[in-house]
């Protein structure tokens, strides 16, 4: 029997409609490159969206077209979202940090049309123009007494560009499983891999994080997102935001500047904020110098990567912050579990209040998840095994764009490269990695080209390289070498080989010369028992 129900489209386009009718007044503060301290309401945004969406159309862009972002997160970041995905577009963030060569594969891979980017990342893609010859243009994310001189081809300046367009717009009726963005992720072997989302996956993945028992967002929540833009849609904010009425505060270019992320917590009375664990480290040393309060913050939302024991501390004794930890990726749109305190769990002693505390929490509704394992056998939620993490759900990717591996299995399980266990009512903690890629500062490190780079130096016959943990980038890559015989080489030299073969940041923060290498009975190099040998690594530059 069918039921008597209306087949409603899930759209971004419908939420932008809801937001402005019914939330028209909440406000949208952002730091620019070009203005420290612009407010304006989500009416007046989305009624420069519409500007935008018609700039877009005389530009020729189509729908289907991918429209690719480099930006920080700010208002105008915040009307491409919705400019390019509710004109029926593919709005495709990319990680500015990425070096050249990813950039360049990204951009060709995806087939991006146009290149909507801040004035910092002008000089970045004057260089590569050229080998991106599908582009047929750059915007630039500012205002004429703004623009700098460039030599980008066919360039335009945002503010101009949408100056003298109708702020009216017929939207296209969009099916719901359109593709709406797209993000490629450095967190697999080999190139970045493209992930694809569609209005109704953003829509569910919305309406699900914005639960109590996830982000718990309302309208009197005054958001503050500091996980770029470019990182999964800004963990779904950009959007759950909206749908809600909370007032967003984009820190643009200074999320990583304690002090300013202090001012504007205060000056805009924050309540809630979101990011990889660095970005809290930098905000914890800032209140500690200068001895500033952040009274309105309620709760930081920390993912990306462990939440060190510290931070939860820290915040909560001297600042009455709760800290709560999120996991999920890039596949996931990103949210997969949250770590929201149950009321038995408040009554429990301090040190176990503390170790569910560090565990990544409990899957929200929508994510279906199993562990394994090596046979693909499933474990018992018992606390203590530990196994492969495999999810499935509808804000979970099935596949890689434009790739015929990877991607979920026959049974609709994607493997998340994730070890964990999971106690009876649910809760996951991460114990390992599956995946060979090393996670510092919340951005990718692929070992295996480190490893590759190593190995091309003459005196080195075997390296491996291991994300060993860092206390403020929470990993940094460590590289371990087997010399020739009769070679020797300082630590200098070898870390010195790297540079310019390998993004600076890349660099492995340290070496350490070792007899021989641990391997598995197939002969790779054993990464889970160099992990357990070097997870205690003191660092130099600590
Ligand atoms: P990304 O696709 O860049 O968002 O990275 C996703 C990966 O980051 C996950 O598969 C995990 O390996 C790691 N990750 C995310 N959140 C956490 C967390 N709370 N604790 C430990 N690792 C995490």
């Amino acid at each position: 029997m069918l039921s008597t129900m209306m087949n409603t489209p899930l759209t971004i386009t419908s939420l932008m409609h809801f937001a402005e009718k019914v939330h028209g007044a909440s406000e949208i503060v952002s730091v620019t490159a070009d203005n420290p301290n612009h407010s304006y309401t989500y009416r007046d945004a989305f009624a420069r969206v519409r500007k935008l969406a018609n700039a877009l159309k005389a530009l020729g862009a189509e729908q289907g077209d991918r429209i690719a972002t480099l930006a920080w997160n700010d208002y105008r970041h915040l009307e491409l979202y919705y400019a390019i995905s509710c004109s029926g577009m593919v709005c495709h963030t990319i990680n500015p940090r990425l070096f050249p060569e990813q950039l360049e594969f990204i951009v060709n891979h995806a087939d991006d049309r146009w290149i909507f980017l801040d004035v910092a990342f002008v000089p970045i893609l004057e260089k590569m123009q050229e080998l991106m010859p599908k582009v047929k243009g750059f915007v630039i994310l500012t205002d004429e007494a703004h623009m700098p001189e460039t030599g980008l081809r066919n360039v335009h300046c945002y503010e101009t560009l949408i100056a003298d367009k109708p702020d009216t717009f017929d939207w296209p009726q969009l099916d719901e499983n359109t593709a709406s963005a797209m993000c490629y992720t450095s967190g697999t072997t080999g190139n970045p891999k493209g992930v694809v989302y569609n209005h109704r996956s953003t829509i569910l993945h919305v309406y699900a994080s914005s639960l109590p028992e996830a982000f718990n967002l309302s309208s009197r929540t005054v958001v503050m997102p500091i996980v770029p833009m470019f990182h999964v849609n800004g963990w779904g904010l950009v959007y759950s935001a909206p749908m809600v009425g909370a007032k967003l505060v984009m820190p643009g270019p200074k999320m990583g500047d304690g002090e300013i992320l202090c001012n504007l917590i205060n000056e805009h009375k924050v309540s809630a904020s979101a990011g990889v664990p660095t970005v809290w480290l930098a905000l914890l040393q800032y209140l500690d110098s200068s001895g500033q309060r952040v009274p309105s913050l309620e709760r930081l939302t920390v993912g990306g990567a462990a939440c060190p024991q510290m931070i939860i501390e820290e915040f909560a004794q001297k600042h009455n912050v709760e800290v709560q930890q999120a996991w999920g990726m890039t596949e996931m749109s990103p949210l997969g579990t949250y770590n929201q305190p149950r009321p038995n769990e408040l009554d429990l002693p301090a040190d176990e209040f503390m170790k569910n505390r560090l565990k990544q929490g409990r899957p929200i509704f929508g994510v279906d998840m199993r562990i394994e394992d090596e046979d693909g056998n499933e474990l018992p939620w018992d606390g203590k095994s530990s196994g492969a993490v495999k999810v499935r759900g509808p804000w979970i990717t099935e596949s890689y764009y434009g790739l015929d591996n990877g991607g979920a299995d026959e049974d609709g399980w994607f493997e998340t490269g994730d070890v964990a266990c999971m106690t009876s009512d649910g809760l996951m903690q991460i114990t390992d990695r599956t995946k060979d890629v090393i996670k510092s500062g919340g951005e990718w490190i692929s070992s295996i080209d480190l490893e590759n780079c190593a190995v091309n130096h003459p005196a080195v016959a075997e390296a491996a390289v291991i994300g060993a943990p860092h206390p403020k980038w929470t990993e940094r890559p460590l590289l371990l070498a087997v010399l020739k015989e009769g070679e020797s080489i300082t630590q200098e030299e070898m870390l010195g080989w790297f540079d310019g073969k390998v993004a600076k940041w890349w660099i492995p923060a340290d070496c350490v010369f070792v007899e021989s290498l641990p391997h598995t009975a197939t002969g790779k190099i054993s990464k889970k028992d160099l992990r357990e040998d070097y997870q205690d690594f003191k660092w130099s530059d600590v």
